[in-house]
């Protein structure tokens, strides 16, 4: 049984659900393909379910745990080739880790894990290639497709940088205490570049936030934040229906919608 840390509602805030299938942790570390030699970044690390597992495929692992009983306990161990480092990964100096590309296997905090995943992707050079277990819910926004459901602002926003592929799904009886939601494995593979051209990322940003902030709206009125009067010229010259809804747009089509905002800037 896994044990404790704190009282229950700081813990369900940490999103403490600690992994108790030796199967999933297995899996998931073989997700992230490692060759000998590559460096492990993993965040919330727990009482270390897969940073053994990480150690035993020959990882040096960097772990970043923001609990102080759990990363003291997992310095205690002194487990060969682990640095544990005490701190909220949101609020980490990237300067603290090693300076070589790192590949991050983590089993998330539900609470944090969509920002994390942010700042994993936003910093794409420090960290090619990330499997990380999340909610299954935000698992499969990484990995939506136009049209669907789950398609939306953080798939395209992950999607400019990184390829998302579901690894595994994990029921909740895999974790202790057992959670109300299910999880789900992601591979991400970051590109160097956007993987479509964009002038600017930062008006891809703009233009997929305004597209996305009323979902249900057509592109002709929410992408008036970006382009004001002129929206609907901007929509014919990209070739794109003003009836159209952000959830029908495909990466290359708010790739073209970002660099008439870059050329009206
Ligand atoms: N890796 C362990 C496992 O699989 O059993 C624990 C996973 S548990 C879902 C999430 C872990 O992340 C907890 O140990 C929690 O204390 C830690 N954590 C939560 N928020 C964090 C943050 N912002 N930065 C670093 N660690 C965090």
């Amino acid at each position: 049984m896994a044990r404790a840390s704190g009282s229950a509602a700081r813990r369900r805030a940490l999103g403490q659900n600690f992994l108790v299938d030796a199967d999933v942790a297995r899996r998931t570390v073989a997700a992230a393909t490692l060759r000998p030699g590559e460096r492990v970044l993993e965040i919330g690390p727990g009482h270390g379910v897969l940073t053994r597992v990480l150690l035993g495929a020959g990882a040096r692992v960097v772990a970043v745990e923001i609990d102080e009983k759990l990363a003291g306990a997992l310095e205690r161990s002194q487990l060969p080739n682990l640095t544990v480092i005490e701190s909220d990964f949101l609020r980490l100096d990237l300067a603290e880790l090693p300076p070589e590309p790192l590949v991050v296997v983590a089993n998330l905090p539900y609470s944090s894990g969509t920002a994390i995943v942010e700042r994993l992707v936003e910093t794409r050079d420090r960290f090619p290639r990330i499997v990380v277990m999340l909610q299954r819910e935000v698992a499969e926004r990484l990995c939506a497709e136009p049209s669907s459901r789950a398609y939306g602002g953080l798939t395209v926003l992950t999607g400019l940088w990184a390829s998302a592929s579901l690894v595994l799904t994990v029921p909740a009886s895999a974790f202790r205490p057992v959670p109300k939601v299910e999880s789900a494995v992601v591979r991400l593979d970051v590109a160097a570049s956007p993987r479509v051209p964009v002038a600017s990322p930062s008006d891809f940003r703009r233009v997929v936030r305004a597209a996305f902030s009323q979902r249900r709206k057509m592109l002709r009125n929410t992408l008036g934040a970006v382009f004001g009067s002129a929206t609907e010229d901007v929509l014919a010259r990209a070739g794109i229906e003003p009836t159209r809804r952000a959830e029908t747009l495909s990466l290359a089509e708010f790739a073209t919608l970002a660099d008439e905002a870059t050329a009206r800037a």
